[in-house]
């Protein structure tokens, strides 16, 4: 009999997930699990929580949608708490695996985590064996080594678009076995000294977690509503449910695969049409990779005041008069204060929301960048840290940005964006 723990991380999902195709193909049996890790929840150098009520109400979502598929199939999650070193060996042992199968990680936190975890299994004689589950484009099937990846998006993006294919995706397990497991105990935000969450009636879309919305989203976006096909015109509106995909929840947590998300789009091209927004979807899930990949080329450098740049920086010392200013949307400038109470009560905001508060909080505050990058941690109910982490240093000129000094006029920025002001009159006058 071999046994197998199947360690669920951010890959919360059955479909194309090599992981547990690996796992259920080389095991008698699996025991899936997902660990509550305490450092997950801790209050960072910056003064914010690695993880806020958003984020954590939509992963409890997750995991309640993976545990009732899972054991669909004849299996079940276990959810264990505190450091992933220690319940996944105790884990391990009493159920007596032979070797674990996770998702490979790229951040330095995560790395550490994943690092520490396998030193234990070792001293157990049990193997860790990771799989690269997140991205559109295979790391292995890239054109160049991780440290030769060009700095520049456009030059990375047009040779890996010529020169690579983005393998196919796995389906779903029919049926996974298990041993008989025990019913899964869920947390809660009160036991994670987390606060609940006022619904809030100018939300335009509510984010359900788990793999059964993920997929009832990508259905709506493309098949239900044809929205893809207005997608590049529409990316950069702001109010409402159908202006971009709204996928990045459910992706950040891997309730969907970014492959799936591709196969979905090439078979609407073929079925319906083809056309630049189609495309851009695309373009879009390849800079999520890009920034995935930057974070393994720079490592921590991401989490840096001069990020990937050998210049230092320098900002204004700290005043968090200032600070708690932009947060609360109190800034005095109409359009950055509409952005941050939307994101305050919402935990969401577009794309060019948040490239106009980063500008607002690194070009006209001055403030150390991550600070916001920080601050978005704790909020976005997308939080990704490769996203997260690239887009800001990107915005704060220590990051992947050709161009020397990216400011958004925040007038301007409002005036196209936000025309007749509606944007602004429903966070500020509402
Ligand atoms: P769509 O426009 O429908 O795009 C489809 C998908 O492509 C997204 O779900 C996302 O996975 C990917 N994508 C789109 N734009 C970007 C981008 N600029 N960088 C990387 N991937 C992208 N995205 C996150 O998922 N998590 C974050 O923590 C995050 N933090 C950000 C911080 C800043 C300062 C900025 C400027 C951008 C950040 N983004 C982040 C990127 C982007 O704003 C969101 O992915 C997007 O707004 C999510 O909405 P959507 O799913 O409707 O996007």
């Amino acid at each position: 009999m071999k046994r197998s723990l199947v360690w669920f991380k951010t890959d919360l999902r059955l479909d194309d997930n090599e992981t547990l195709i690996k796992a259920i193909t080389e095991s008698d049996e699996i025991i899936p699990v997902y660990c509550i890790d305490d450092a997950n929840f801790k209050t960072t150098e910056f003064g914010f929580k690695k993880t806020g009520s958003f984020k954590t109400q939509f992963l409890i979502e997750s995991l309640i949608d993976l545990n009732k598929n899972l054991r669909s199939r004849g299996s079940g999650l276990i959810i264990l708490n505190g450091k992933p070193h220690e319940e996944i060996i105790k884990i391990a042992k009493e159920y007596n695996v032979s070797k674990v199968f996770a998702k490979r990680e790229v951040a330095f936190e995560e790395i550490e985590t994943e690092a520490a975890v396998e030193k234990e299994l070792f001293k157990h004689h049990i193997v860790l064996e990771t799989f690269t589950t997140s991205t559109l484009y295979h790391a292995k099937d890239l054109p160049f080594a991780i440290n030769k990846i060009p700095d520049v998006f456009t030059d990375f993006r047009k040779k890996v678009e010529k020169e690579t294919s983005i393998r196919a995706a796995f389906n779903k397990p029919e049926k996974i076995k298990s041993p008989k497991l025990p019913d899964t105990e869920f947390p809660n935000l009160k036991n994670l000294c987390l606060q609940d969450i006022k619904p809030d009636h100018r939300m335009a879309f509510d984010f359900i977690g788990g793999e059964t919305n993920a997929i009832k989203r990508l259905n709506y976006y493309l098949w239900e509503s044809n929205c893809i096909k207005e997608y590049k015109n529409t990316r950069n509106e702001m109010i409402g449910a159908d202006y971009s995909s709204k996928l990045s929840p459910w992706l950040a947590l891997g309730c969907i695969s970014a492959r799936r998300i591709y196969d979905e789009v090439k078979k609407y091209e073929k079925e319906r049409l083809p056309n630049e927004s189609t495309y851009w979807l695309i373009f879009e899930l390849i800079w999520r990779d890009y920034f995935r990949f930057m974070m393994k080329k720079y490592k921590n450098k991401f989490f840096t005041l001069s990020g990937i740049k050998t210049d230092k920086i320098t900002v204004n010392e700290l005043n968090p008069d200032v600070l708690e200013k932009w947060i609360n949307g109190k800034t005095g400038s109409d359009f950055i204060d509409a952005n941050m109470r939307e994101l305050k009560n919402t935990g969401y905001i577009s794309n060019r929301g948040r490239q106009n508060v980063a500008s607002y909080l690194c070009n006209d505050l001055k403030l150390d960048w991550r600070l916001g990058a920080a601050y978005f941690e704790e909020m976005l109910i997308d939080y990704d840290v490769c996203s997260n982490w690239g887009n800001w240093a990107y915005i704060a000129g220590v990051g992947n940005d050709p161009r020397e000094n990216r400011y958004f006029n925040i007038e301007k920025q409002a005036d196209t964006y936000d025309h007749d002001g509606k944007y602004r009159n429903l966070w500020l006058n509402n």
